[in-house]
């Protein structure tokens, strides 16, 4: 049985290479899921046939568009928008939107694939998608930043809705991105979808502890992996990657529950601090004055900054929180981070270590939350947002925390025991894929061939 559903996981696998042979992070987000699913398909042969896997890496619908804006100069510029609607099994397409030049068909694709799992992990009703730009947010000013986000939604708006797809925040994308969307939305339409976009300011549909949600969630989720060992956060040094909305929160939560964050980054350089970081520093750098973390050492000049950001997984802590992007920890940050003593590392960013960083993370018993359980707050507490929308209320701060929480322990309850279940205890890569993929898998069957 083994046998018989690794060689049909490879047919998929080696299939999508082919078809899209230039997309290396799509192949890298596919193959990670595929080859952890090989347990279910021995166990489950059900699960091979109605051509699950085959719909499962082939997303419903792709829209590339042409985004055209004028900046401040009066020149014309050109950007192009992607949305991906990945999988509509379980739930209206739901993902954020990225803004970086590095976003193309692979990279929206991978994250699109990613959120599908992810989604179905929160155990709320999401299907999964991703949006983007390849445009460069950095150093543009507020009017640049509006007329070019006008945009994007002016095409956009033609496909999503509260019931089709929603879309969010990501790289690039906070509170202010969302609010020019919304508002260009409500314009294009004409009518008030409070439901179309999460992340929204709280005055005008936003939630209460969704700018907090993924960096908390992956704070609660390392929590529950450190708590089934008997440890905790308290007195520990945590380095957390990047200094954006996921970083900075999961620094507030850290240092909440007694841990020491010694380290954080931009797309610059990382600033060290052996005293730990102050925050107030950071939030304010980065929220308020939008300025580069190496501002940082001007206030505090005992601390240290370091050009590029690889170096700071060469800094001994005991847990690593990579909140930036993917692909930042490779097989040699990885193998450092285990040289110097590292107990463990819950993955904010999405698919922030490579797959062999991860074997490396496993194969040396570090305890290991993946992006798609680890990071899923974010997106579990838009699900909230959505359903507050719908009922035209608004939830505490607390009400909607207690709720991620729960959600964060359930994920972490669901991955454990289908590592079990699949015969790989402890593995929560294969766990959390599995869980993820279970409930989707489940819906596409009932929905017969579409
Ligand atoms: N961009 C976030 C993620 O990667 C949040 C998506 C959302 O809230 O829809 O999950």
């Amino acid at each position: 049985e083994m046998q018989k559903a690794k060689n049909y996981v490879n047919e998929v696998y080696e299939a999508v290479k082919k078809r899209d042979p230039h997309e290396k992070e799509f192949h890298q987000a596919v193959k990670e899921i595929l080859f952890s699913l090989v347990p279910v398909f021995a166990k489950h042969p059900k699960y091979m046939e109605g051509g699950i896997l085959e719909r499962l890496v082939e997303p419903e619908r792709i829209i590339t568009f042409r985004v055209p804006w004028v900046d401040d100069h009066g020149k014309v510029k050109v950007n192009r928008g992607f949305r991906v609607q990945f999988n509509g099994a379980i739930g209206p397409y739901k993902g954020g939107i990225r803004f970086h030049p590095s976003v193309n068909a692979s990279i929206i694709k991978f994250l699109g694939f990613e959120q599908i799992f992810k989604n179905s992990l929160t155990g709320q009703p999401i299907g999964g998608g991703k949006g983007g730009s390849d445009f460069d947010p950095k150093g543009k000013s507020d009017g640049e930043i509006m007329r070019f986000t006008q945009s994007f939604m002016t095409e956009l708006f033609n496909y999503i809705g509260p019931d089709t797809d929603v879309p969010a925040g990501d790289i690039g994308v906070g509170a202010r991105e969302i609010g020019y969307m919304f508002g260009q939305y409500k314009r294009m339409v004409g009518s008030y979808h409070a439901g179309v976009l999460t992340g929204k300011g709280i005055g005008y549909g936003g939630s209460l502890a969704r700018k907090e949600a993924t960096g908390y969630g992956t704070v609660y989720f390392v929590q529950e992996m450190l708590q089934d060992k008997g440890l905790s956060f308290e007195g520990k040094t945590v380095v957390v990657s990047g200094s954006g909305n996921v970083s900075i929160y999961a620094m507030k939560k850290a240092i909440q529950l007694g841990a020491k964050v010694i380290a954080c980054s931009d797309s610059n350089g990382y600033v060290y601090c052996k005293n730990g970081i102050n925050l107030h520093t950071v939030k304010r750098l980065k929220e308020v004055e939008r300025k580069r973390i190496r501002e940082y050492v001007k206030e505090h000049p005992h601390a240290e900054y370091h050009e590029g950001c690889t170096g700071i997984w060469a800094i001994p802590c005991d847990i690593a929180l990579p909140c930036a992007t993917q692909n930042e920890i490779d097989e040699n940050a990885a193998k450092l981070l285990v040289v110097n003593g590292v107990i463990a590392i819950g993955e904010g960013a999405n698919m922030p270590s490579t797959l062999e960083a991860i074997d490396v993370f496993l194969n040396n018993r570090v305890l290991f939350g993946p992006a798609k359980a680890a990071n899923a707050g974010g997106v579990a507490v838009s699900s909230l947002e959505m359903a507050q929308n719908s009922m035209r209320i608004s939830w505490s701060f607390e009400e909607v925390d207690a709720k991620l929480h729960q959600i964060m322990t359930n994920i972490y309850r669901n991955s454990v025991n289908a590592a079990n279940e699949y015969g790989h205890p402890g593995n929560l890569v294969v766990g959390a894929n599995i869980a993820g993929f279970l409930k989707v898998a489940d819906a596409m069957m009932a929905h017969g061939i579409v």
